[in-house]
């Protein structure tokens, strides 16, 4: 991982400073991939799109923020404080988000919806509960199922995506169905794994390989 350094930008409601990370080059060694397409990169570490000001407690697209300039590690002075990074958001927030209609187009939407979808997965990633309150099944669920209709059919990794929605819901054989029409041989892997768990009736998010 050869990360650059930091630049500094500023909240747009408070102007309070934050520091993103930038990377500009990297790989997938010791990667490990899933069947809800996400990657865990430990030399590519994915960066937030969006974020919440400490401060403000604002929410904002981060290529919206203004750019202060590069960021410089320097002693602090007595009452200083640490520039914080930008942080990727809450399940709670990604929620707010979503209904705050912060989407400023189809692609933002399934940016956050794929995030939201993401963030309880990693839950299970961890062994830990998908829901911990019925408050948060609801979430879970809505977002699934909007999460289904933007999908695009006609792009193949959207369409995995779109069985694993409907894997996590229940929908095993609408879910394999989906799969009989993606034939191409890089998606072998993932695709006759989600196809086991549809038979196995699995609901949860599994591990496709680790690199
Ligand atoms: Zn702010």
């Amino acid at each position: 991982m050869m990360p650059s350094l930091p630049v500094v930008i500023r909240c747009p409601k408070c102007g309070n400073q934050m520091k993103k990370q930038v990377l500009y080059s990297g790989n997938t060694f010791g990667a490990a991939c899933y069947t809800d397409g996400k990657m865990e990169a430990p030399m590519l570490p994915e960066l937030p799109q969006i974020t919440k000001c400490p401060a403000c407690k604002e929410l904002f697209w981060i290529d919206e923020a203004e750019e202060v300039g590069e960021y410089f590690p320097m002693p602090l002075l007595p009452g200083e404080k640490e520039f914080p990074s930008v942080r990727f958001l809450s399940i709670t927030d990604y929620d707010k988000a979503l209904r705050r209609n912060l989407s400023r187009n189809t692609e933002d939407e399934l940016y956050l919806r794929r995030q939201l979808w993401w963030k309880f997965n990693d839950r299970v990633r961890r062994g830990k509960p998908l829901v911990n309150s019925p408050r948060e099944e609801t979430i879970w669920k809505t977002n699934l199922a909007l999460l289904e209709g933007i999908l695009d059919d006609n792009d193949p990794e959207q369409r995995i995506m779109k069985a694993e929605v409907l894997r996590h819901l229940g929908f095993f054989l609408l879910a394999s169905t989906k799969l009989e029409f993606v034939r191409d041989e890089q998606y072998k892997q993932v695709v006759d794994i989600i196809k086991q768990a549809c038979k196995e009736q699995k609901t949860e998010v599994l591990k496709v390989e680790d690199n």
